[in-house]
């Protein structure tokens, strides 16, 4: 067929192919999601139908796209890794980022009425961003992986202390906050700042978690303190959808690539909530980085 006169334009369209050989990570946020946890009255600090709403719709996000090897996902935020042998989309970026992000909205959305059924959604809807980003070695993609997960963890054991302060210690916002900023004079280090987070440390919080509220925050919720991730259950894998996942890249035909997406949304996709920092988590499955 003779293209039209206006063809040209096609031109006009740049290419955004991914690095080949680079671990692609696509992470999503949800916009807003501070007004949209109050709209919705999310328990505070976690609301635990709103997280296991954010698994819900990630785990169909995988069951989707079968080049997905590992998801992982705190509060309002998911990411995904592809392998980096990955050819989906031939690696272009609005492709990949723009399909994850409806699918997971449109699921978000769909099973919304099954975590929170007393309260329907209106406009304005859920919506969500998202960007990829190449991690070119193993060490660089566990060390995002790590990153998360750490950010998790001083995120929730700020609010966990906070919200208490409030909603066990009759604090206004603003006294929680200036609780949570006793002043701490010890010289800094790389490991201290890390666990630095407005002016406090950690033992600060675990300690005043402990002896204002006895609560111990080694007993929270492994989902609260550590977030979630999912992959493929192992003892779950046929024999094809093993060796699809460790198979060098290939250009697969459509009818394959529905195949696929038909086996892996039948395989169990598993929610944990390991430390993802260790190596053990790694070493326990090599799939996952080989
Ligand atoms: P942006 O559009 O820039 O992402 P945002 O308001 O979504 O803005 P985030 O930094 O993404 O800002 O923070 C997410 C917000 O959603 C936080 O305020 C967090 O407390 C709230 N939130 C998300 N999930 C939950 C949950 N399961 N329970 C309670 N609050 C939640
Ligand atoms: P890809 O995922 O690559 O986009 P695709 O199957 O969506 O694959 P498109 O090139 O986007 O391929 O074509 C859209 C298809 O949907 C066409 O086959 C078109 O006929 C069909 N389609 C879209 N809208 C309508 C409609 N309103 N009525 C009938 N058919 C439609
Ligand atoms: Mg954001
Ligand atoms: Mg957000
Ligand atoms: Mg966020
Ligand atoms: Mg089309
Ligand atoms: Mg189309």
């Amino acid at each position: 067929m003779i293209g039209s006169r206006f063809e040209y334009v096609k031109h006009f369209e740049q290419p955004d192919s991914l690095l080949p050989n680079t671990w692609i990570v696509v992470r999503i946020d949800g916009r807003g999601f501070t007004k949209f946890s109050t709209k919705y009255a999310f328990e505070k600090p976690n609301d635990k139908r709103a997280l296991e709403l954010m698994n819900a719709a990630a785990r169909a996000v995988m069951a989707e796209l079968p080049d997905i090897t590992i998801a992982y996902g705190v509060s309002d935020e998911y990411s995904f890794v592809f392998h980096k042998t990955c050819a989906l989309f031939e690696r272009r970026s609005s492709k990949l980022v723009s399909t994850i992000v409806s699918t997971f909205t449109a699921y978000y959305v769909h099973l919304w009425p099954t975590y929170f059924s007393e309260a329907p959604l209106s406009p304005p809807l859920p919506s969500f961003d998202g960007r990829a980003v190449c991690y070119p070695t193993v060490q660089n993609l566990r060390d995002y992986m790590s990153w998360r997960q750490v950010d998790c963890h001083i995120n929730n054991l700020y609010n966990t202390t906070f919200w208490a302060l409030i909603q066990l210690g009759g604090m206004d916002g603003t006294e929680a906050e200036k609780t949570l900023k006793v002043n701490f004079l010890a010289p800094m280090n790389k490991t201290m700042s890390l666990m630095l987070r407005k002016g406090t440390y950690a033992a600060d919080k675990n300690e005043i978690l402990f002896s204002k509220f006895s609560i111990n925050y080694n007993n929270e919720p492994e989902m609260y303190k550590k977030g979630s991730y999912e992959l493929v259950e192992p003892g779950t894998h046929n024999a094809a959808l093993e060796a699809d996942i460790l198979a060098e890249p290939v250009q697969k035909s459509k009818t394959q690539a529905e195949n696929d997406r038909k086996r892996r949304a039948k395989a169990r996709i598993v929610v944990e909530h390991l430390d993802i920092i260790k190596d053990e988590f790694w070493d326990r499955r090599p799939w996952l980085l080989s």
